[in-house]
């Protein structure tokens, strides 16, 4: 079997080799997870519930060694590692309690009052497939799963080529959990081979990634028939009322921009700030990322680490370059640190980005702000909806001004004094994209039922809804004609 080899983006080094699976690797792992489902689907919801919560603990219990692994395979600082950690143990914790309920037949008015009585019963979709990226490869990778297999299904996961260990390591750690073998699998490989595959065999499919790849998926799910969601990229803007308190909103900003090297599909790529606080902000905002510690390794203080890769460094610096020589100007930050390893990029500011330059518009995936002074919030408004995405946005303002200009936004998620946890981390809300940024959602009720379908029972008792056998059609339809009368007035 060919195998793919994992680098560490800090060293250059090699971490290891994993698999590069095939489309018929990757059907017989299908052909395990469907023998194995239909057990699975039958363990009451108590029993999965149970596993998920042990699941919730030994993440916790294990976090020093996990992130070891996440660091290994990105390169993100520490604390970013950790975040994903939080992410999943909640998301265990959340799904594991709201299973049962969501999962409950449910009665719902029947056709015809006293008569007929219906209610929609919810079946695992079966096999789901969930293709994810390697920003956060464990967040990413079973933050989707964990409401797929609570909801009775298994699971199929191909985590990006860049970061498979994470994906391995956390499949382990929910078979000592608890979970049944083949329940959920993990296939190594590449896109274009592996995870159009298991695009071709899931009945559902999860996809986290970019834009093109998305649609691309979105063709087979259409071709196919099936259900499909997809988190895509995103654009996204921060808005700072005149009301905002600044000291906040600067470390909000840099928390909001340069979180895991602003690899993060929410993290703020575009600042709009009111001009009677622009001068505060910036002053702030750019002695606050001059600040920053940026570095390897596992040290806790280091606020942000590399790239992915030393290509992504290339293409973060070709964004911001083009940008320079089109008219924007830097006010600090725009270069590499190649002194720090292969893959590092300084936090950037820019101004003054022409709407010729790539990154005016286009996701630049890395740690590049850009900063507008606009004299209105409604020039903020416009001009944060003004993308083809709308994944996530930033308000920093006092309660009411801020709640305004949230609702005018269009994009899946708004925090208000927050770059992008308290929307992410609120997981009984749904969360994704509007536009280019996605179809579907995560989290929220819909982030398990959609991998379920629906059956609707409706049980008639007495009399048929086409009335008694011996009763004329014609008769029929003025008793029913009559009926539907009162029932306008009685019914609602
Ligand atoms: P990508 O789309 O290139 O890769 C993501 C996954 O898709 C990987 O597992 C990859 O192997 C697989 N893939 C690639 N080509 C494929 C194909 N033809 N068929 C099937 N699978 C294929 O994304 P990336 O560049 O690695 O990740 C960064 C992108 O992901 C950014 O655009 C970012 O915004 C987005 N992202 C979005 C979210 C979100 O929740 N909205 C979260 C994280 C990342």
């Amino acid at each position: 079997m060919t195998t793919l080899t994992v680098t560490s983006p800090v060293t250059g080094s090699r971490i290891g080799d994993v698999p590069a699976h095939t489309a018929a690797d990757t059907s017989d792992a299908f052909a395990r997870a469907r023998t194995a489902q239909p057990a699975w689907a039958a363990t009451p919801v108590a029993q999965r519930k149970k596993i998920m919560l042990r699941m919730h603990d030994l993440i916790l219990e294990r976090q020093s060694e996990i992130l070891d692994v996440i660091q290994d395979e990105t390169g993100k600082n520490r604390a970013s590692a950790f975040d994903e950690i939080l992410d999943i143990a909640v998301t265990a914790r959340h799904y594991a309690h709201a299973a049962a309920r969501l999962l409950k037949p449910r009665r719902v008015r029947g056709a015809v009052p006293v008569l007929t009585r219906t209610h929609v019963e919810r079946a695992p979709k079966g096999v789901v497939g969930i293709i994810s990226p390697w920003n956060y490869p464990l967040s990413l990778a079973l933050s989707d799963a964990l409401p797929a297999l609570l909801a009775g299904n298994a699971v199929v996961l191909k985590p990006d080529e860049k970061t498979p260990f994470t994906a391995l390591r956390a499949v382990e750690l929910l078979r000592e959990a608890g979970l049944p073998r083949d329940v959920m699998q993990v296939v190594t490989g590449e896109g274009a081979v592996t995870g159009q595959a298991v695009a071709q065999e899931c009945d559902y499919l999860m996809f986290t990634g970019s834009t093109p790849v998305g649609r691309k998926l979105g063709a087979v799910a259409g071709e196919r028939l099936i259900g499909y969601s997809a988190e895509l990229g995103g654009k996204n803007p921060l808005i700072v009322a005149p009301d905002a308190d600044i000291p906040r909103a600067v470390r909000g900003a840099i928390n909001a921009c340069f979180s895991n090297s602003g690899q993060l599909c929410i993290s703020i790529e575009r600042i709009f700030v009111h001009a009677d606080v622009a001068d505060d902000f910036l002053t702030g905002f750019i002695a606050a990322t001059d600040a920053m510690r940026v570095g390897g390794g596992r040290d806790w203080t280091v606020d942000m680490g590399s790239l992915i890769s030393e290509e992504h460094k290339f293409r973060v610096a070709s964004f911001v370059d083009d940008a320079v020589s089109r008219g924007a100007t830097i006010l600090t930050g725009g270069r590499e640190l190649d002194e720090l390893g292969p893959a590092f990029y300084a936090p950037t500011i820019l101004t003054d980005v022409p709407s010729d330059a790539e990154l005016f518009a286009e996701e630049t995936f890395g740690p590049v702000v850009t900063v507008q002074v606009v004299d209105s919030l409604d020039e903020a408004v416009a001009r944060a909806n003004e993308s083809d995405y709308g994944l996530n946005a930033s308000v920093w303002g006092a309660g009411p001004t801020a709640r305004k200009i949230a609702s005018r936004l269009q994009t899946g998620t708004v925090n208000i004094n927050d770059g992008f946890a308290a929307a992410w981390g609120s997981l009984d809300a749904p969360m994704g994209g509007w536009k280019q940024s996605g179809v579907g959602r995560r989290h929220g009720e819909v982030g398990l039922l959609k991998y379920t379908e629906e059956r609707t029972v409706a049980a008639q008792r007495g009399l048929s809804l086409r009335g008694p056998a011996d009763m004329p059609r014609e008769q029929y339809a003025q008793v029913m004609s009559k009926a539907l009368r009162y029932g306008r007035v009685l019914l609602r």
